[in-house]
């Protein structure tokens, strides 16, 4: 049987590549989703092998093709295997092309088609209104004046909220803070607010590239309106699908500067911009969420970011950069198979647990908020946090909402 995805994008033939060393399972860092299920389909070489055998008629799709889609969605596109691999597989790629290609054969998972549903009607992932994507946030920042201002400004620079960063209880705090941060810095930057759409992502991800090329272009659209060049988002999610997938999956050359959150606080500290006067005392230690680490490589600035914050002990987590274990979230995942995602996420709590740590900072507003659900109820008093939530409290900030979340 053919896959016409992989087949447009020339991977075809990858699948036949696999040594069978079984790096993917048992390397450190490696598969997530085997170390949880124990099945072979789950991990990349499984992967690979149903997809072969499907390729060349040795397996009838009536007897593979459903595990093998079950195993494609049932992954947290982490990169572990990726990363691990010895004959450099570009595996996620390949499970958004296959994703892509078990769409076209209406075999696409009934969850995600409600998730579809709910972005087309509402244009974010949370279903919410999208008044709210300001409002929500706004409310509780200090200078909701200032923010409102910001809102659809024209400008050169431009920070890209994203859906959790704009909804989520928690992830919201990242850009109260990063609002907060700029402003102190003297940046001139805008905001589309409302008119700020989901940047497609969870589309991406799942395969349905036609769904998400309509968001993608509603962003596009409205930030040249603005006379935007560069655009900032602390979202790793959001980040990829700008700087990489926009042109890998939907064929979009935009033009504009994709920063990461993480490398504009880094240049705004190169320049002498942020000052701090309040010492955290605390041990901090860092998730690399996958989009940023593995599959992005910011592993360097967000611990250069760390070592300016006065009052901070910093300590690695047993399974780091790299190897570090994915929280459970990516891939959308929780939107399949919560409780999938939630027995990952333990093992994630094992690896925090093992530090002295008492705050796991991050820069993935969608790690941070499932980081925050799930340490509680496996026991932890560690909290997590944003890494820029950090950066605006060693700058003074306060605010109410912070307070309350935590
Ligand atoms: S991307 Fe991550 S979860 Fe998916 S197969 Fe690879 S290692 Fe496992
Ligand atoms: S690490 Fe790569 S070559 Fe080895 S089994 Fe996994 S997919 Fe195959």
């Amino acid at each position: 049987m053919r896959f016409p995805a992989l087949e447009a994008h020339n991977l075809q033939e990858m699948p036949y590549t696999c040594a069978q060393c079984s790096f993917c399972q048992v390397g450190n860092g490696a598969c997530p989703t085997y170390k949880v299920k124990r099945r072979d389909s789950y991990s990349g070489k499984g992967k690979m092998i149903l997809t072969r055998n499907l390729l060349q008629g040795r397996l009838k799709p009536s007897l593979g093709l459903e595990g093998l889609r079950d195993a494609i969605f049932g992954c947290t596109l982490c990169g572990g295997c990726e990363e691990i691999c010895q004959v450099d597989i570009p595996f996620v790629k390949i499970y958004q092309l296959l994703r892509n290609d078990f769409l076209k054969r209406g075999m696409w998972p009934e969850e995600l088609a409600v998730a579809r549903d709910t972005l087309l009607k509402t244009n974010n992932i949370q279903g919410q209104s999208q008044m709210d994507r300001i409002e929500g946030w706004s409310y509780w920042h200090p200078d909701e004046d200032m923010v409102l201002d910001l809102e659809g400004k024209e400008s050169k620079t431009a920070l890209f909220a994203g859906c959790a960063s704009s909804y989520k209880g928690v992830s919201i705090q990242g850009t109260i803070a990063s609002t907060l941060i700029y402003d102190k810095a003297g940046a001139d930057f805008t905001i589309l607010g409302e008119q700020e759409y989901c940047c497609g992502a969870p589309m991406i991800m799942t395969g349905d590239f036609e769904t998400a090329k309509k968001f993608a272009m509603h962003n596009i659209e409205k930030y040249n309106e603005l006379g935007v060049e560069r655009i900032v988002t602390n979202c790793p999610g959001c980040y990829k699908m700008w700087a990489h997938e926009y042109h890998e999956f939907l064929d979009i050359d935009h033009g504009f500067e994709i920063l990461y959150g993480a490398e504009y606080l880094l240049e705004l500290l190169n320049k002498d911009k942020l000052e701090f006067n309040t010492p955290l005392d605390l041990t901090v230690t860092y998730h690399d969420g996958c989009d940023a680490g593995r599959n992005a490589g910011f592993y360097e600035e967000p611990r250069k970011v760390l070592e300016h914050l006065p009052g901070v002990t910093f300590e690695e987590l047993p399974h780091n950069k790299g190897n570090s274990f994915c929280c459970g979230s990516g891939g959308v995942l929780r939107a399949i198979d919560n409780d999938f995602a939630v027995k990952i996420n333990d093992l994630k709590v094992e690896d925090i647990e093992a530090t002295n740590a008492s705050v796991v900072a991050s820069h993935c507003p969608s790690c941070v908020d499932f980081m925050h659900n799930q340490l509680p109820g496996a026991g932890s008093s560690k909290v997590s946090k944003d890494l820029v939530v950090l950066v605006a409290q060693a700058m003074g900030f306060e605010w109410e909402g912070l307070e309350e979340i935590y």
